[in-house]
């Protein structure tokens, strides 16, 4: 990649207003790309219409704007992708990557020997076809009994089998819905992506990203998932943890100088009184994803 420019993306769900956790995605995407004369993409991931929350996107745009983020290009909505997506499957099906499965969740819990980390493991079951009377729901990725390696740029060394930790995993739903995991490799393949920053509860998710990489020819970009904010019951910040975690335009300067030094940067006490504008330009002059650590850890206020 050495000649190539930076490309990132900030994929914010569009499922609630603004919280400390989903800003500090925004920061670190930002400036990684940024500090690295990159470029810098926003999408919203509107892909499954009965979680999205009406208003959320365009607000969410709005106050990145007032914070002082710029990003290059139109926003891209995954709702106006649906069409690329089922494309894509179509491919894979004519390659036979994919099959269909007609296993309830309750079917797969009673037959996947291991509980994964993220639901049980799929055994495999309709890998040769759906059988008896059962009705196709969804399609699956056939994946390998081999080790996935990667080197995360905040994580380090991440190696996952994909047969045994997570086994073949859906990439459209059974009610009708694409799978994240395609459409997010979908979207940053066709926009040039270069580096991923985001959360580290998706470090999980990354090597089947990197399989469909893999599966379409594609070079997967660089990761680096940067640790997770906890809320008081030590789990990762939500909407439960209350008004203190919602960023608006009054109390903006103030939170980006959090998530910035939750990033492990070090911005000058005075800056907490100074305007969005000025805290992300003192991140524009002196981030470095280097000093972010990797500790999940709780907010200190
Ligand atoms: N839309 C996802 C979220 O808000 C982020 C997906 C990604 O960055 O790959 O958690």
């Amino acid at each position: 990649h050495s000649h190539s420019p930076v490309i990132g993306r900030f994929a914010p769900s569009p499922t609630g207003p603004l919280h400390f956790g989903t800003l500090v995605a925004a920061v670190a995407s930002y400036l990684q790309a940024r500090r690295t004369g990159g470029r810098w993409l926003v999408r919203i991931e509107d892909l499954d219409p009965p979680r999205v929350v009406a208003g959320s996107a365009a607000a969410l745009l709005l106050l990145l704007e007032e914070l002082g983020f710029e990003w290059d290009g139109p926003v891209v909505y995954q709702s106006t992708r649906f069409e690329r997506y089922q494309s894509i499957l179509e491919e894979l099906r004519y390659r036979q990557l994919v099959f269909d499965c007609g296993c309830s969740r309750r079917e797969i819990l009673a037959s996947a020997p291991h509980p994964g980390e993220e639901g049980p493991i799929y055994p495999g079951t309709c890998r040769h076809g759906v059988r008896g009377s059962r009705r196709e729901r969804s399609v699956r990725l056939r994946v390998e009994d081999r080790d996935i390696h990667f080197v995360d740029g905040i994580q380090k060394e991440q190696r996952q089998n994909l047969e045994r930790e997570v086994g073949d995993f859906v990439l459209y739903r059974a009610d009708g819905v694409f799978a994240y995991q395609l459409a997010v490799v979908i979207d940053d393949m066709d926009a040039g992506v270069t580096h991923v920053v985001r959360g580290a509860d998706l470090l999980f998710s990354t090597p089947r990203q990197i399989r469909l990489y893999h599966c379409l020819g594609a070079e997967p970009p660089a990761y680096f998932h940067h640790p997770l904010v906890l809320g008081a019951d030590g789990q990762k910040l939500s909407k439960r943890d209350g008004d203190y975690t919602l960023i608006n335009q009054v109390n903006g300067a103030a939170q980006l100088w959090r998530a910035l030094a939750f990033l492990g940067q070090t911005p000058p006490p005075e800056l907490l009184d100074a305007t969005p504008h000025e805290v992300l330009g003192w991140g524009l002059a002196n981030f470095s994803i280097s000093r972010v650590g990797r500790e999940n850890r709780p907010l200190e206020l």
